[in-house]
């Protein structure tokens, strides 16, 4: 008989990679899809970061590496972390995986037991839940209204903890509402960790180098608490390198050796030739992250102008990340054609099917009233893609 287990039986399928997978479909089928669900940059990597990879086969970095990553990529990435966030941490503090992904997931199973609880501030990225029920630990999601930027307040957090709250998690800025918490906010939560030293806080700073505001604060930066924030980060978004697969965790040594006690019976290290790039991407300047940041500030102003144009949506201006995350509860319920239009998974497959415009519904993110709208394309596609939406949505009755 095909049986599988359990925990895999109860795993949801990434609803950003099937939407993705939909519309490549369609656009095998001749359709001109426009794909606003992946997130991806549409950059390529920067020039230096990919003649290092190329220096690296060629200078023989053929074998397997160390498993929580080669030793001066970790110092790169320690030296990186005390200069720019503040954190006070060594090259024993980082495990180095193959992305921010595995990272996440090795911290989880890392750190919950069965029956555990994460607290995690929604909305949030899909895959974070998924991991939580892997490691047999039980997800309690809070989620920030568009009233509050979308954000989970301090004493919000306080009442859902419990003795069985094992760890907290967000990324900031956020995919999929691109908000970003504020030092202040950041510090209350803090305060909130100091009181409960039996929780650890995962911090994912994925999109760090995409925030419109100014400098990302960083919990792990404040120095009390530095035993319980694992910072999570990587490459794929900042330096345009998703298929590299190169992320990283800055951890308290205990979760530090365990995740690469963990990763050395999975996977081993990530790819050699992945780690010599990034090493290069940290060494080089950052003049390609922040020429990516202005184009994709220039394009957030230009969709949410866009969006304004459109009848009933609310549309919140994210400070970060390459997401907008309009509340689209007023075309909930409405109907095309005999089709009633309950959920925005439903309405965000309307849109694909009827404007070729892949989004992604705002169900599996932990917030039923949004879709997530991709603006990692270019001025064309983005014109182009809400035109058709609004005329789309002018069909719901
Ligand atoms: N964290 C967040 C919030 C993300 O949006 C993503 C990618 O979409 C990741 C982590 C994973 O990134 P990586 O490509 O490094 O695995």
């Amino acid at each position: 008989p095909q049986t599988l287990s359990t925990v895999v039986n109860s795993l949801s399928e990434s609803e950003t990679l099937a939407m993705t997978k939909k519309a490549r479909e369609l656009a095998s089928q001749g359709n001109k899809v426009i794909s606003l669900s992946v997130g991806e940059p549409d950059f390529k990597t920067p020039q230096h970061v990919m003649d290092a990879a190329k220096k690296a086969i060629d200078e023989g970095y053929h074998s397997y590496s160390p498993v929580a990553g080669f030793a001066d990529l970790r110092a790169a990435i320690a030296e990186k972390l005390v200069k720019e966030n503040n954190i006070n941490v060594t090259a024993e503090n980082i495990v180095v995986s193959t992305g921010a992904k595995q990272s996440l997931a090795n911290v989880i199973q890392a750190i919950v037991d069965k029956g555990q609880e994460v607290i995690i501030l929604a909305p949030y990225w899909v895959s974070y839940s998924e991991m939580v029920k892997l490691a047999e630990g039980k997800s309690v999601i809070l989620t920030g209204t568009i009233e509050n930027d979308f954000k989970v307040t301090a004493a919000e957090i306080a009442k859902a903890i419990t003795p069985k709250t094992r760890a907290i998690m967000y990324s900031s800025p956020c995919n999929p509402s691109g908000s970003v918490y504020s030092e202040k906010e950041l510090r209350e939560i803090g305060e909130l960790l100091k009181q409960n030293p039996q929780i650890v806080a995962i911090a994912d700073e994925i999109y760090e180098y995409i925030n419109f505001e100014g400098k990302n604060f960083s919990l792990g930066s404040i120095d009390e608490i530095k035993d319980q924030v694992v910072t999570v980060n990587g490459f794929s978004k900042g330096f345009a390198m998703t298929g590299w697969r190169l992320g990283y965790i800055a951890a308290p040594k205990y979760i530090a050796a365990a995740t690469e006690k963990l990763q050395g019976q999975v996977t081993s290290g990530t790819c050699s030739i992945t780690q010599r790039a990034g090493l290069a991407a940290l060494q080089g300047d950052l003049s390609a992250p922040l020429k990516m940041k202005e184009a994709y500030l220039r394009r957030r102003d230009l969709i949410i102008d866009l969006l304004k144009e459109i009848p009933g949506l609310k549309i919140n201006k994210p400070a970060g990340a390459f997401y907008i995350f309009p509340d689209v509860s007023a075309y909930l319920g409405k109907s095309v054609n005999g089709q009633v239009i309950k959920t925005s998974s439903d309405l965000s497959m309307f849109i694909l099917n009827d404007a070729f415009v892949s989004t992604v519904g705002g169900d599996s993110f932990g917030s039923p009233n949004n879709i997530r709208i991709s603006f990692a394309a270019s001025d064309e596609n983005i014109i182009e893609a809400i035109k058709r939406i609004k005329e789309c949505l002018a069909k719901l009755k």
